[in-house]
């Protein structure tokens, strides 16, 4: 059990607010803790969290901690080898223990277009430094000996990426926040945002204001809801992700693996448990807005696939399923930066299945822009006004779930 004082540390429904501050963040997520302790870092501006709910409730309490360099596109490689090199000093540096292991991720390719991918990319990782390995199937068996590789046609392994437990990450970006002087306020929604000539205003679920030069939308999938209050479209949406993780079994797993033609992924926790999710077939038009809902629907398919690769796991027994709000971006590409006819709301949203791995990243080149107006090329890629000039033209292929 944590203890009270260690909790209000990482924030509390009781922290006292000022009436204005220089940036207000919206969303206690792993994208706005992780501005916050950047900008308490680099700078001395007034900056506080307001947080709907208690600080792992969105989708960064709810994923399945998976960090990889293994990307289709230059600029996402190159961002998360970033990110996982600030991961390996990062528990030192938040203080608290993230159960961060890299065991790799091993994507299995059993179609040509898979095989084909997997050796494009491979060649742009060495290219950028990144130790990925292709591997025969039967390579692959060293890796992992209980899969079933008999049809697998390549493999592709990086030692460097890996997995981490979410929950201790937020509370560590939180906890640091708050001892450099960010407010974090929990159980406090931003039920309206009003202009005024020289900032924004707060209105909040606790009846109090919140004055502020600029403003970061970082709700996630619920950015949509708060944005189309405010008559800003992006074209983002909301998309119910199922995940479970089953009885602690003794480690034998070391790596994430990734079976591409069906988008099953699975891992083994620090604590034995086998953690896993899946692409779902004929999932319909895109939602409009969060459902949290878990399905048979989603076991049934996920067990089909998982005793197909790992036969196994047929005798494994499920503890717990649930289901958490990836936020979709139509282009692939996240949604980062000032919003189009509203400069002072800035905008970190769109990341898919894939924002809790950038979120070291992205929280220091947010914290840069938002401090020091620098921007860095993803930030142009990012920016939310590019979709009025047609969207982005990449397309990364390795967006997994
Ligand atoms: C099942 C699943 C598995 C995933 N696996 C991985 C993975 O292996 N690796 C990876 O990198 N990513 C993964 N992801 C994606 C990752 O979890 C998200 O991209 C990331 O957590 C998004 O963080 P966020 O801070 O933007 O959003 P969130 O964590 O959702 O935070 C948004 C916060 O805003 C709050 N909020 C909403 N509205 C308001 C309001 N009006 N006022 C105040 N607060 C508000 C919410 O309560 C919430 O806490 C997965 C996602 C899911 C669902």
């Amino acid at each position: 059990m944590m203890g009270k004082g260690r909790a209000q540390a990482m924030g509390s429904r009781r922290a006292e607010l000022p009436s204005r501050v220089d940036i207000a963040i919206i969303g206690g997520g792993i994208m706005g803790l992780s501005t916050a302790y950047h900008l308490s870092r680099i700078s001395s501006l007034k900056v506080a969290v307001l947080e709907r709910s208690y600080l792992v409730s969105g989708a960064s309490g709810r994923n399945g901690g998976g960090l990889r360099m293994q990307w289709g596109d230059e600029g996402n490689v190159a961002l998360m080898m970033e990110s996982i090199e600030m991961c390996r000093g990062l528990a030192q540096e938040l203080g608290i223990n993230l159960w961060f292991r890299q065991g790799g991720y091993l994507f299995l390719a059993r179609t040509e277009a898979g095989e084909s991918r997997l050796t494009r990319n491979a060649e742009l990782h060495h290219r950028l430094g990144a130790p990925t390995r292709l591997l025969s199937g039967a390579e692959a068996l060293e890796i992992v000996p209980q899969l079933d590789v008999s049809d697998v046609r390549l493999a592709a392994f990086n030692p460097e990426d890996g997995v981490v437990f979410p929950w201790p990450f937020v509370w560590g970006y939180a906890g640091q926040a708050v001892s450099r002087g960010v407010t974090v306020r929990t159980h406090t929604a931003v039920d309206r945002i009003e202009g005024l000539a020289d900032g924004l205003r707060l209105h909040l679920s606790t009846g109090e204001r919140l004055d502020a030069d600029r403003v970061l939308n970082a709700t996630g999938a619920w950015s949509i809801e708060l944005n189309r209050s405010l008559g800003i479209e992006l074209p983002n949406h909301p998309h119910r992700h199922e995940i479970m993780s089953s009885e602690p079994l003794k480690p034998f797993l070391d790596p994430l693996v990734v079976d591409l033609a069906t988008g099953l992924y699975f891992s083994q926790s620090t604590r034995g448990e086998i953690v896993a999710g899946i692409t779902m077939p004929d999932e319909g038009p895109p939602a409009t807005e969060v459902d949290l809902a878990s399905s048979r629907r989603f076991l049934a398919h996920l067990g089909r696939a998982l005793t197909t690769i790992m036969p196994l796991t047929a005798q494994l027994r499920v503890l717990r399923q649930w289901s958490g709000p990836y936020d979709v971006s139509p282009d692939g590409d996240a949604i980062v930066g000032p919003s189009p006819g509203l400069p002072r709301l800035y905008q970190v949203c769109g990341f898919t299945g894939h924002g809790f791995m950038m979120a070291p990243a992205v929280g220091k080149l947010l914290a840069r822009l938002l401090a020091k107006g620098e921007r860095h090329p993803m930030l142009e890629r990012w920016d939310p006004a590019r979709f009025s000039r047609g969207g982005s033209t990449r397309r990364e292929d390795m967006i997994i779930g």
